[in-house]
This record gives structure tokens, sequence and C-alpha cells, in this order.
């Protein structure tokens, strides 16, 4: 008994020992802040943010890189929600017997000059006023990529396929920190707000002079020199307009298609013909040789031929910043007829944000071919690029009768759209002073 008392005693204090130097040793030991940040649980089926959904898709949908494929599938429409009626989309062609041949020359209608320049103010007067049942609530005033000052979100990487139609498989011409908007009163197809200029084969982004100019995929140098020199194709009497250009063949084409791209007025070539590039490398700098109205590059995109006519809108290959979409859009008649030159107006909450046109194809009998080409993926007859993702309404007035659209622009991804002429819902009495079927507005 005695023992195990001792013992005990031993044991307690033995424990209080330890207990006192823990107690010093502990207090001892610099403080350490653990703060716990209170999160919330996630929800099973919670709905996963936009990029998230936006990645996810790229990364299962992306298409494998681009090659010249001559058993490419043929041409795919883009699947469109079916609208009323189902009209196929006929192109009627001029009857080219009817046409005389030797009475067309392109090379008497003008480039822009210098002095031509429009203000957004002054397109605002040109547009046809707003005529139906929604008409807009007053614009206030052009919003959009030409107040972008100072800030640009970085490109997204090439290639990029969102939609099974989507082919941004270009880099910008310009630097991410340059000016790539193209002249919105000058776009693709445009033959300019006084349909006075040639119609555009290309998109201009405005620069100063000597910014690098980038090419916008990897190739080969076609040609690199003044544009006087020859650039190939049919039309030479266009080319010295260009003043300095580089013309890249590409590695890739699209549906057993060949592709190049074009870069004009450069004041300064930095490749030679027979150069291997790659996406990005610089060809030149921008500048104000050939015709032109302030220093900027011009960029083509030729299909199927190296030719000034078989062109596609650039803005439908090059891939946009991030957090923003691209609109491709077609204009029909009733029939299903393109609507030419008619004012396209993007707007936002009663804003007009961007606007463009349609694409001016008048037919070209000597050669054979449009002006400019719808592209095979979109069929579209205009094409609003970086446009931020969000939801918009887009308008035309066509015949004094507007027609608008509400669209939601997903990032990363063309959105089609069509806005066309419905036919009478209900039988009409026979108007004996039908419009002509080639008006447009
Ligand atoms: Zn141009």
């Amino acid at each position: 008994m005695e023992r195990s008392h001792n013992l005990q005693g031993l044991f307690i204090l033995a424990a209080l020992i330890a207990l006192g130097g823990l107690y010093l040793w502990q207090n001892n030991q610099p403080t350490i802040t653990v703060s716990v940040p209170a999160g919330s649980p996630t929800p099973e089926n919670a709905t996963p943010p936009d990029w998230q959904v936006a990645l996810e898709s790229q990364l299962q949908a992306s298409t494998p890189l681009p090659t010249t494929d001559p058993n490419a599938t043929g041409f795919m429409p883009p699947t469109l929600p079916p609208t009323e009626p189902a009209t196929p989309l006929i192109i009627e062609p001029v009857d080219v017997d009817s046409v005389d041949v030797d009475s067309i020359d392109i090379a008497e209608t003008p480039w822009p000059t210098p002095t031509a320049s429009v203000t957004p103010d002054q397109l605002a007067t040109i547009q046809p006023s707003a005529a139906g049942p929604t008409p807009l609530s007053s614009p206030t005033g052009i919003i959009g990529p030409t107040q972008i000052e100072g800030y640009q979100p970085p490109p997204e990487q090439v290639p990029l396929s969102s939609h099974a139609n989507d082919h941004f498989w270009m880099v910008r011409p310009v630097d991410a920190s340059a000016n790539s908007a193209s002249l919105f009163y000058y776009p693709f197809g445009s033959d300019g707000p006084q349909n006075e200029w040639r119609v555009h084969h290309g998109v201009d982004m405005p620069n100063d002079i000597g910014e690098p100019i980038h090419a916008g995929g990897s190739g080969v140098v076609a040609f690199a020199g003044n544009g006087a020199n020859v650039v190939g194709g049919t039309d030479l009497d266009i080319y010295p307009s260009y003043g300095n250009v580089v013309l890249i063949e590409h590695d890739f084409g699209y549906r057993g298609q060949k592709i190049w791209t074009l870069y004009a007025h450069m004041s300064a070539i930095t490749v030679q013909q027979g150069q291997r590039i790659q996406a990005g490398d610089v060809v030149g700098l921008i500048g104000g040789t050939g015709d032109v109205s302030g220093p900027h590059v011009h960029m083509e995109v030729r299909m199927g031929e190296n030719d000034y006519f078989a062109v596609v809108n650039p803005l439908l290959w090059i891939a946009p910043y991030i957090g923003h979409g691209v609109i491709a859009g077609r204009v029909t008649y009733e029939d299903g007829r393109f609507v030419e030159d008619v004012v396209v107006t993007l707007s936002q909450e009663g804003r007009v944000y961007e606007t463009t046109s349609t694409y001016v194809q008048p037919y070209m009998p000597g050669a054979q071919i449009w002006h400019v080409m719808p592209d095979p993926a979109w069929d579209e007859n205009f094409v609003l690029g970086d446009v931020p993702a969000g939801d918009y309404t887009i308008s035309v007035t066509i015949r004094g009768q507007r027609i608008a659209q509400e669209i939601t622009v997903k990032p990363s991804t063309t959105n089609f759209v069509s806005l066309s002429l419905a036919f009478p819902a209900t039988p009409q009495a026979v108007d004996t002073a039908e419009p002509s079927p080639t008006e447009s507005d």
C-alpha cells in the first residue's frame, strides 16, 4: 500500500511538471494566425460559370489542325432553327449575255480618297430611319470598337473552333495593343457609305506607320514586293493601288480549297518571296503606300484561287478577343435572295453599338464570279467581329419595313442570325404595284 501510494504521488508530480512545461513551451511559441474562409458548399447541380462552359466546349469541340483535304465534305450550311417558310437560298446571277462586258471597268471605280472620311454622326444621318412597330429608342450615339481606348483583352488562341462551322484559324495581323477594329464605314463587301468606292475585298485596320504586321497563319511567302509588280490573278490593274504587298500561301486549306492571305499598303516589307513563316511572324510594317486614306493594313483572305475576286470575310477567320464573339448574318428577301448594301444595326438596350452593311455583290461577267464570296461555312452577307458577349438587338430596314431579331452573342464562336422579309401571314389581295425584286435600300 505504502509503496503504491508513493508511486501514485510520483506519477501525479511528474504529470504536473510535464503539464507545466508544456504550458511554458506553448506560451513561448510565436502566435500563428490561421484564418479559414467561411465558404459555402457548392450545390451538386450548380450551373457552372460561363467561362467554364466555354472552355469545356472548346476542349471537346476543337477541331484538329486544318489541312488541305481533297476528300473534305462539301458545303454544309449552318443548322438554324427553321424559319417560315423554308425557302432555298437562291442567288440569281445576271444574265451574262445581256451584260456588255467591255462596259465594266473596275479600274474606273475609285478607291477611298484621302478626303473621304465619315464620322459616326454622319453615318447616323445616312442610316434609313427606323420604321415599324418597334423603332429604336433614339440611339444616343455609336458606342463600341471606335471607343475602345487603351485596353484590349487578349485574343483567343488559334486554331479556335467552338462551333463545327467555326474556323478562327488566324491570329490578327496587328499587335494585341494596336487597333484591329476594321473601318466600320468600309467593311468587307461594302462600296462605302455613298456607294462611290470599289467594293471592299478585305478589312482595313488603321494604325500608325511602323507598327508591325503579323502573318495570320503559317505558310510560304508567295509574293513580297510592290503591287505594281503583279500579285497574281486576273486583274492586274488592281494591284498597283495596294502599294507594298505580302501574300502568303498557307499550309492549310478549307474543305479542299487553298487559302491565301494578303497584307497591303506596307511601309516596309520584312520577308522575301519563298520564305517559310509561322503564324504571328512579322512580315512588314504598317504604311500608307498605294491608294489609301490613311496608314492602315488591308488584309484579304483568298480561298480556292489566288485572285482578287476569290475573297471571303477575314473577320470569320481571325480569332476574336477573349470574352467576345463574332456575328455572321444573312439578310434576305422573302424568296431567299440576298439584300445588298443595307445598313445592319447592332444595338443594346436601345443604344446603337455598331453598324455595318450587307455585301454588294455585283456579278463580274468577265471573271465569271461574284465580287466577294459568302463564306462556305456560313453563307452570310454581313459579319460583325469582336462583339462582347451579351444580349443584343440586330435590325435592318427593307422597303420601309423594320426587321429585328434578339441575339445572344456567345463568346469564342460565330453567332448566326437570319433577317428576312416575312411572307404575309394571310393571303393578300393581289397588288399590281409589286415592288421591284431588285429594290434594296
Ligand atoms: Zn482595304
